[in-house]
C-alpha cells in the first residue's frame, strides 16, 4: 500500500508493514520473533538503537553481520553522530526499539545515514510511531519537530505492551482524540483558502479514530487487560502516522489541541506525558467549536486523562497564559485558536464557562 505525498505529487511514499507478536506472554519469545522478521527482509547489518525498555527485546537481533548496539541517547547531535556511525559501520538498517524519544533518535539518525529504519515501540503512547516527523531536542534542550523517515516495519510485542504504565497508553488514547479536531481545523484552514485538504489523508485520520472509538467509553483497567484493545490501539497510532505520511504534514493529526500541549511544554515545561496534555488541549477545542465540554471532561474522566487544569498543577493564570501563548507555537498553522483569535478578557471567560467548578 502506497499514498502520493500531498506536497510531492510524484513522490510515492511507501506504508510501513505492522506485525504484532501476540504468540506468547514472553518478552524472550517476541525478540526471537523480531529478529526472524528481520531476517525475512534480508536486512544483514541491523544498527540497534535501543533504550533501556527496549534492551530485551533488541537483544536477540542478529544478520550476517554482527549487530552494531547502541544505547539510544536524547539530543539531534548525537542522533546524527549515530547515523553517521551506521554508515560507517555499513550498517543496511536501523532498528529502533524504546519508547518515543528512542524512536525519533533512529528516525532522525536512520534519515541522516540514508537508511532505512524498524520501529519497535516499547509503549503506545502517541502517534510518533510511524510518522515522517521527529521530536528531538536542540543544543539548548529545546523540543524541535525534524522531518525525518517513517519505518518500513512497525513492530509491536504484545508481552512488553503490557507492563508499560497505564498512563502510557492512555496518552495514546489522548492523541488520538485529537484527530477529528485536527480534522476540522483543517477544514477550517481550506475553507479560509489558506491550505488544501488531501482527503487520502484526511479519510486515513478518519479511520484511525473509528479504530479506537469503541474503546474510548471503556475502562483503561479493563482494556489493559485486553489483547484486541492493543491490536486496535496500535492500527490507530499507525493509521494516525500514515496520514500524516500521506499529506507530508502533522495536520490530519494535529490542531489547536496540540499547539495547547506545546504552549504546556514551552511555558511550564510540561505537565503530563505528550498524548495527556494534547487530551486536555481538545477540552479548549471542544469549547471553542460551542460542543459540549461536560461531556467531553467526563470521557477524560473516565480514561484517567487530564481534563482539568489542576490536573495538570495548574492554576487560571497558568492556564489563561497556555492559551494566550498557544497560538505562537506553531505559526503558520491555522486552527480553531486562530479562528478565536482570543486576547485577555475573551479567553478568561472561556476558562470559566469550561470549568465553573
Ligand atoms: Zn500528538
Amino acid at each position: 500500500m502506497g499514498c502520493h505525498g500531498g506536497s510531492r505529487p510524484h513522490f510515492v511514499v511507501e506504508f510501513p508493514e505492522v506485525v504484532v507478536f501476540d504468540g506468547s506472554d514472553h518478552e524472550s519469545d517476541a525478540a526471537e520473533e523480531l529478529a526472524r522478521q528481520l531476517e525475512a527482509r534480508e536486512i544483514e547489518a541491523p544498527f540497534v538503537v535501543a533504550s533501556i525498555h527496549g534492551e530485551k527485546l533488541a537483544a536477540k537481533v542478529k544478520g550476517p553481520r554482527p549487530p552494531q548496539r547502541h544505547l539510544a541517547s536524547s539530543d539531534q547531535e548525537a542522533a546524527a553522530e549515530l547515523g553517521s556511525r551506521a554508515k560507517k559501520a555499513g550498517a543496511d538498517a536501523v532498528i529502533a526499539v524504546g519508547g518515543g524519544r528512542c524512536l525519533d533518535i533512529g528516525k532522525l539518525a536512520a534519515a541522516r545515514a540514508g537508511l532505512t529504519l524498524v520501529a519497535v515501540p516499547t509503549q503506545l503512547s502517541h502517534d510518533g510511531i510511524c510518522s515522517p516527523v521527529a521530536v528531538v531536542p536542540d543544543d539548548g534542550g529545546k523540543p524541535e519537530s525534524v522531518g525525518a523517515i517513517a519505518p518500513i516495519l512497525v513492530f509491536v510485542s504484545l508481552p512488553t505492551l503490557v507492563t508499560a504504565p497505564v498512563q502510557s497508553m492512555t496518552a495514546g488514547l489522548g492523541d488520538l482524540l485529537a484527530n477529528p479536531l485536527a480534522l476540522r481545523d483543517w477544514a477550517l484552514a481550506a475553507q479560509r483558502g489558506l491550505e488544501d485538504v488531501d482527503q487520502r489523508a484526511w479519510d486515513l485520520s478518519v479511520d484511525s479514530f473509528q479504530a479506537i472509538e469503541p474503546d474510548l467509553d471503556t475502562d483503561p483497567g479493563v482494556s489493559a487487560n485486553e489483547p484486541g484493545f492493543y491490536h486496535r490501539l496500535v492500527d490507530a497510532l499507525v493509521l494516525s502516522g500514515m496520514a500524516m505520511i500521506c499529506s507530508g504534514t502533522s495536520r490530519p493529526a494535529s490542531g489547536g489541541e496540540h499547539e495547547i500541549s506545546h504552549a504546556l511544554d514551552e511555558l511550564h515545561g510540561g505537565r503530563a506525558m505528550h498524548g495527556a496534555q494534547v487530551a486536555f488541549g481538545c477540552v479548549v477545542s471542544v469549547g471553542l467549536y460551542g460542543e459540549d465540554t461536560d461531556a467531553f471532561r467526563g470521557r477524560l474522566r473516565r480514561l484517567q486523562l487530564p481534563q482539568h487544569p489542576t490536573d495538570l498543577g495548574l492554576d487560571r493564570e497558568g492556564l489563561l497564559e497556555v492559551l494566550l501563548h498557544a497560538p505562537q507555537t506553531r505559526p503558520g498553522r491555522f486552527t480553531i485558536l486562530e479562528e478565536a483569535d482570543l486576547d485577555e478578557p475573551a479567553a478568561g471567560a472561556l476558562i470559566r464557562k469550561i470549568w465553573p467548578d
